[in-house]
């Protein structure tokens, strides 16, 4: 696997919940923007002596921004400079509320093969709340445009434990969602994250979250409902058809190696990972200046990248494959963790066989738990 991300971090406006590197307001640098991350992909391929890549990914961000013709020039740039696979997986991440303008016929006919859509919700009052700048009915008419255009490969974001959401609402709003039978979706639970809008208000007491067992019982729903229309719960936020994992995300929750570029993005080579300067303008102006981008680097010690490959490889349902750990560690989970291991096989949240540990299904609710014990 040859994996590589693009990060586009313009948005239209900024949501109340978000914590990523987003820049709403810079449609007048968005040209130079691409130019500079032509210029970063181009210069990382002198050095780069892998395969052709296999999994391409454009995140904010909101990529969707961008002109197609700009995504066109990126991603026929990772074509020239590093080869991609014919049949590699090149997602795309788009908003409802800015796909209308994009020509999605060339997306297709470029390359582009699978598409994440960030509905988050499809009811009014949820958009409202999010801070979302789009419609439900503008999300609707965004899948049945990629539906159009011959995209088979969507994936649908939605998020729950929302203020003021109730069980029956996200019901309902789960049944919207696979109504629209997308080939995969995720559902990612809401976090409050310091520095957000939402942090704010949690603060001054004005958002009002479903209790801890309203969440359990929105689990309960999302594992029940997805597997009753024929999708695998194969990750702890991630439900696919068969044939439609992910497989660019496959690749971080294996721990393997990734290429990144474009302003906050992160790499992982070599043991060693890198993190860009954040600000889009600053990003541009190093690029230009011919200076390094990088503002964090991070060599990842044995027992580090052992750690992180067990706990993101628990994401997974499959779990860690115990042989590959050897191969690559010379390690075992059992050894390296012992009573702390123990005790979670011992009270059933995780389960072993020959070649797998896992999180057993007792403890699937509880990942997060779980996992934040053998960090
Ligand atoms: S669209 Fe996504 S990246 Fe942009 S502000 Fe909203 S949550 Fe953040």
């Amino acid at each position: 696997m040859s994996s590589l991300y693009i990060h586009i971090p313009f948005c239209q406006s900024k949501c109340g919940y978000c914590s990523f590197s987003s820049w709403p307001g810079l449609e007048s640098v968005h040209a130079s923007y691409v130019e500079a991350v032509h210029r970063e992909l181009t210069e990382t391929a002198k050095q780069y002596s892998g395969g052709p890549l296999t999994t391409l990914f454009f995140g904010g961000g909101t990529p969707t921004m961008l002109s197609s013709r700009q995504l066109i020039r990126l991603l026929n740039c990772c074509v020239d400079s590093f080869g991609v696979e014919r049949d590699a997986e090149v997602s795309i991440e788009a908003n409802p509320g800015t796909i209308e303008r994009i020509q999605l016929d060339d997306l297709k006919k470029a390359g582009f093969s699978r598409v994440s859509v960030g509905v988050q919700s499809f009811l009014a009052e949820d958009l409202k709340a999010l801070g979302r700048c789009h419609t439900s009915s503008e999300a609707v008419s965004a899948i049945t445009d990629l539906r159009a255009a011959g995209f088979e490969n969507i994936s649908l974001d939605l998020m729950y434990g929302l203020p003021n959401q109730t069980v029956e609402s996200w019901c309902r709003n789960l049944e919207k969602a696979i109504a629209l039978d997308p080939e995969h979706i995720s559902m990612y639970q809401l976090t409050i994250e310091d520095g957000t809008a939402f942090a704010g208000l949690a603060e001054r007491g004005m958002l009002d979250l479903p209790s801890e067992e309203t969440i359990i019982a929105m689990d309960e729903v999302n594992l029940s409902r997805t597997g009753s229309a024929g999708y695998d719960w194969y990750e702890i936020s991630n439900y696919a058809k068969p044939g439609f994992r992910c497989r660019h995300n496959l690749a971080y929750w294996h721990n393997e190696e990734y290429l990144a570029a474009g302003a906050g993005a992160v790499s992982y080579l070599g043991g060693v990972r890198e993190r860009r300067v954040d600000d889009p303008v600053e990003y541009m102006a190093r690029i230009m200046a011919g200076n390094k981008t990088v503002i964090e680097r991070e060599h990842l010690a044995q027992d580090d990248a052992f750690k992180e490959t067990v706990i993101m490889g628990l994401r997974l349902t499959e779990g860690v494959k115990l042989e590959q750990l050897q191969a690559r560690f010379g390690m075992d989970p059992f050894s390296y963790y012992g009573t702390t291991l123990k005790k979670l096989l011992d009270a059933g949240f995780m389960e072993s066989s020959d070649t797998h540990l896992r999180v057993s299904e007792k403890g699937r609710l509880l990942s997060n738990a779980i996992l934040s014990e053998l960090v």
